[in-house]
């Protein structure tokens, strides 16, 4: 049985939670992307499906924090992301948010989707959905004009949500809103303005996600699942760790056996392990600015696998059984690989 058919099921019978019932359509969309899903309520997630290759693998990049019209290196990393996607055959591109600088973009016209998106990422290999989640940055403009699928007329790869489900043959992703979980967005927004819309009453709207996330985790049979969101839950840079995330996600992760948290927020790339589980956190955040030259100390600095304060992005391929991280450098340098296992049919 496979994931959409077991969560069918799963929505059909007497489950564990009753809100399956009103769960709304799955969005089944095979091979290239034929249709999207997009909604702006946090509590029915939009699901994608994708199929994995021949070779049972799915293989994809993840970026994070770009757009700025190709300065800050963003170009030469879309570059080498163009030669790392041709080399995998890559299926799809994840952006793990702050999608345009320096606030959002001022509606679906706004220049800068084409100057900083559709110019930018042009090699062939990444012509491909990108499924890109939204960042603070991106609250800072007309969030919704993101979400509109008027940007997926201009450029049919761009799949932008606030939340969703995205299954790859073995892996699921649950990808999150994490910006209205900050406090100080809200409440000492300094200069900046923020696009609420479609997200209040606040309290509401995160309720909902966390109990949605957790349902989704639960349904998901895996083997691998893959949490994604902007802002970090585990970091060493410029941002620190993203308290209402510890305090409200992370247990969620934790208890439904979540293998991969990945966020962008800080401009770098890094891997932190956790002592205590498998859950490990990665920061895939050097689509363009970068080079903060800050570090901070971790509460447990032996979780610290790898920290890299340049420009990058992470190449990833996962079988049933095997998923290999690579992270890469602006100029295509392989600067960390490494593996994690699964013991063949236990679903840890
Ligand atoms: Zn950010």
């Amino acid at each position: 049985m496979n994931k959409v058919t077991t969560l069918l099921s799963m929505m059909s019978s007497s489950s564990p939670n009753r809100r399956q019932q009103s769960h709304g359509m799955i969005v089944v969309v095979a091979g290239l992307l034929l249709c999207t899903a997009v909604k702006t309520s946090a509590a029915e997630f939009p699901q994608f499906q994708l199929p994995q290759k021949e070779d049972g693998s799915v293989d994809f990049l993840v970026v994070g924090d770009w757009g700025r019209g190709g300065d800050f290196n963003q170009s030469k990393v879309a570059e080498q992301m163009g030669i790392v996607g041709d080399q995998m055959g890559i299926q799809f591109v994840i952006s793990t948010g702050d999608n345009f600088y320096e606030d959002g973009l001022t509606g679906t016209c706004d220049p800068n989707f084409t100057n900083s998106f559709t110019n930018i990422y042009t090699a062939p290999s990444l012509n491909k959905p990108w499924y890109n989640v939204l960042g603070n940055h991106d609250y800072r403009g007309d969030a919704e004009a993101q979400l509109s699928p008027i940007l997926k007329a201009k450029d049919g790869r761009w799949n932008c949500f606030r939340s969703a489900i995205l299954s790859a043959g073995p892996v699921d992703f649950i990808f999150v809103d994490t910006t209205p979980f900050v406090d100080t967005y809200f409440k000492n927004p300094g200069e900046h303005r923020y696009d609420w819309t479609g997200v209040l009453p606040r309290e509401t709207y995160l309720s909902d996600m966390l109990k949605e996330l957790d349902w989704t985790l639960k349904a998901s049979s895996g083997p691998w699942k893959i949490v994604v969101g902007h802002h970090p839950i585990k970091t060493a840079g410029e941002h620190g760790v993203t308290e209402e995330l510890v305090q409200r996600m992370l247990p969620i992760l934790k208890i439904n056996n979540v293998d991969f948290y990945i966020n962008g927020h800080d401009h770098c790339l890094q891997r932190i392990a956790s002592i205590d589980s498998k859950l490990e956190f990665l920061t895939s955040g050097g689509g363009s600015k970068a080079w903060r030259g800050i570090i901070r100390p971790l509460d447990k600095p032996q979780e610290m696998k790898f920290y890299y304060d340049g420009q990058g992005f992470l190449a990833v391929r996962m079988h049933h059984y095997k998923a290999s991280f690579h992270f890469y450098d602006v100029y295509g340098n392989n600067l960390h690989n490494w593996d994690v296992q699964k013991i063949p049919f236990i679903n840890t």
